[in-house]
């Protein structure tokens, strides 16, 4: 008998592995990874909204928390995944940055908000206004993370890469069963994949797609991630940036699309003035919620089932702290914060 099944591999799934881990909780993992947010994600972390300068849910304690589980992972697995970056702010106007300082006086967004600009010292940067920094930012390798993660678990044979068959399920009192494993509790990390989920598609999980561009830029040099129309964030592999990102609401295929590409060029070129290369397009969907926050708990009839969903646009900051709580209300019968509960959804699910 294990403690749990997972299903689903994107930051969701890995958070709440490692809180099992760290439990000494056994399990095991299974997902495909053709439709994957997180494979797509830029990976950033960045605790201010920077179209108006605000401060992103619960950011604090959330990058408190993410930071030392990501380092704790990348110690295991002796494998570099968190690259620390500020982030640039292009000013438009003058008015925005008098908005900056002004914000920079508030006390959620003070410790990220350097109060004194930074002159732009990059000839093919076109920012006139100078920038602010933001500072305690920075870039996690999702992709990379994801595959070294994996490949312990293959290692432990506690991961099964495929597609989960919901008829294929039996639900016990005390227990689930799936094709031959046999756990206490089932978890579903599935991302938009909730959509084809029969205990829990009746969650408002909207989804917004979402697509960047890898472009490569041999004169660019950039060592900070530059925001102005669209982020420019430096990847490792040697002068390229991933561009990005647009926001449909509307598309749920994951394919790229010549529009999206169109939109992100043209944002581009009113930063960017050296010449570049688009080498690469990637589309994902977002697990977005129409109330967007996360989407945790335990399923209102079966009791050994949960959702771990609806980490929206900030998954590297959120999945740390959300897994932890979800991992606690099973374990150690906490309870669970009512923003993130689904049982704020209970009318939804009697009207499905
Ligand atoms: C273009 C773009 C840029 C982004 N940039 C950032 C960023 O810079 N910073 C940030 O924090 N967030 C960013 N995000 C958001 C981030 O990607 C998400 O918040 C996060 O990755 C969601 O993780 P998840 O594990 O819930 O879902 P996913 O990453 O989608 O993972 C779900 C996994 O479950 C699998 N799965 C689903 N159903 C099944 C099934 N039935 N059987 C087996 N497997 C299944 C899927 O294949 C997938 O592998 C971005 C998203 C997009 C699209």
């Amino acid at each position: 008998m294990l403690d749990y099944i997972i299903v689903g591999f994107g930051l969701s799934g890995l958070s709440f592995s490692e809180q099992l881990l760290k439990n000494n909780k056994s399990f095991v993992v299974i997902s495909e990874t053709d439709k994957s947010s997180s494979v797509v994600a830029g990976g950033m972390y960045n605790p201010v909204i920077l179209k108006r300068f605000t401060s992103p849910w619960n950011a604090i304690p959330q990058l408190e928390y993410a930071i030392p589980f990501y380092q704790e992972i990348e110690n295991r697995l002796n494998t570099h995944i968190n690259n620390p970056l500020p982030v640039l702010r292009v000013f438009n106007t003058i008015e925005e940055q008098n908005n900056w300082l002004i914000a920079s006086d508030k006390p959620n967004l003070a410790p990220f908000l350097s109060t004194i600009f930074k002159k732009n010292d990059n000839e093919f940067i076109l920012a006139n206004n100078d920038f602010g920094v933001v500072e305690k930012a920075g870039r996690i390798q999702v992709a990379k993370l994801l595959s070294a993660y994996k490949l312990e678990l293959l290692k432990n044979d506690s991961y099964r890469n495929e597609v989960f068959d919901y008829d294929a399920l039996k639900i016990a009192d005390d227990f689930i069963s799936y094709k031959g494993l046999k756990a206490q509790h089932i978890v579903f990390c599935e991302g938009f994949g909730l959509k084809s989920n029969p205990y829990f598609n009746y969650l408002p999980l909207n989804g917004t797609k979402g697509e960047v561009l890898i472009i490569k830029a041999e004169s660019l040099k950039l060592n900070a991630i530059v925001k102005s129309g669209v982020f420019i964030i430096p990847i490792e592999e040697e002068n390229r940036y991933l561009v990005g990102a647009t926001y449909h609401w509307t598309d749920k295929t994951w394919k790229t699309t010549d529009e999206a590409k169109s939109e992100l060029i043209s944002k581009l070129n009113t930063v960017l003035s050296c010449d570049y290369e688009v080498v690469g397009q990637l589309a994902g969907i977002r697990p977005t919620v129409k109330d967007r926050r996360p989407l945790v708990g335990r399923h209102p009839e079966y009791k050994n089932m949960y959702v771990l969903n609806g980490l929206g646009t900030r998954g590297v900051m959120v999945a740390p702290t959300v897994s932890d709580q979800l991992l606690d209300y099973i374990e150690y019968k906490t309870v669970l914060d009512t923003e993130i509960d689904i049982q704020r959804f209970a009318d939804e699910y009697i009207a499905s």
